[in-house]
């Protein structure tokens, strides 16, 4: 099936979903994925470059609407009455500091970036320098956590591929803004128990997946499922996969945690 043909047959089981939920919100923790914004990037095959008013008015609808509180990128929690949603960036791309921190600053919502090592020594135009990376890095609300060292899938990884992965990231990241990085996210989403297991080795605490559900308590802090949003998607789309008409999306794939 075509791409085309795939994402409107996604859309019609949202639709119907969200009519059989009739809208209502599933209290938990939920956890958006997005890449860049309002950059025309080299390679997009798949249109994770959302339009700025898109994503302004998507924060706005975040930032105002009593039924969802914002929270920084953390693990589960039990005081789940209502849902609460992070925002987090994977990849490490120049418009997050330019185009899309100063929406998320404007409504006071926090935020991760995860970004790749290689892509920020890069000097490509599409990602953060260094001083860029530094620079968000001490913005209010934002967190920079690790998105590996050169992007590669981490289940396909030897051992001490793994390792460098895991580790070098974090150290490079460390010493380039001075922070402390405890958080990561696995690149392509591979991620098994063996990677997790490496990841805890390696020093991080809460790590985020690929897979679209909502989390509970109960949830594995380094195993967190996120919710992609991507260019395509409508003010509508994103209500839906705000309030869960999208996670049978997690059908699509083998849930890390089950092992
Ligand atoms: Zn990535």
């Amino acid at each position: 099936m075509s791409w085309g043909w795939k994402r409107f047959a996604a859309r019609a089981i949202a639709e119907a979903s969200a009519l059989t939920g009739r809208g209502r919100v599933r209290p938990g923790y939920r956890v958006l994925l997005y890449h860049a914004v309002g950059s025309r990037l080299a390679r997009d095959p798949y249109g994770i470059s959302i339009e700025p008013k898109l994503f302004e008015r998507q924060m706005e609808a975040l930032a105002r609407n009593s039924q969802f509180s914002v929270a920084s990128f953390h693990a589960p929690q039990s005081s789940h009455a209502q849902l609460q949603v992070a925002v987090t960036f994977d990849d490490g791309y120049r418009d997050n500091l330019y185009t899309a921190a100063p929406i998320l600053l404007k409504f006071k919502i926090p935020f991760t970036v995860f970004v790749t090592s290689s892509f920020i020594r890069s000097q490509s135009d599409d990602f953060l320098t260094p001083a860029e990376l530094r620079e968000l890095a001490s913005l209010p609300g934002v967190t920079v956590g690790s998105h590996g060292a050169t992007h590669l899938p981490l289940d396909k990884c030897d051992d001490s591929t793994l390792w460098q992965e895991l580790y070098e990231s974090r150290c490079y990241i460390e010493d380039v803004t001075g922070t402390t990085v405890r958080a990561i996210a696995y690149p392509h989403g591979s991620v098994t128990l063996r990677v997790r297991d490496a990841a805890q080795r390696a020093g991080y605490v809460i790590g985020g997946c690929s897979r679209f559900d909502i989390n509970d308590e109960d949830r594995d802090p380094l195993l967190l499922c996120r919710c992609e949003v991507v260019a395509a998607d409508s003010e509508r789309v994103f209500q839906q996969k705000l309030r869960g008409a999208w996670d049978w999306y997690r059908l699509r794939a083998k849930d890390p945690a089950a092992g």
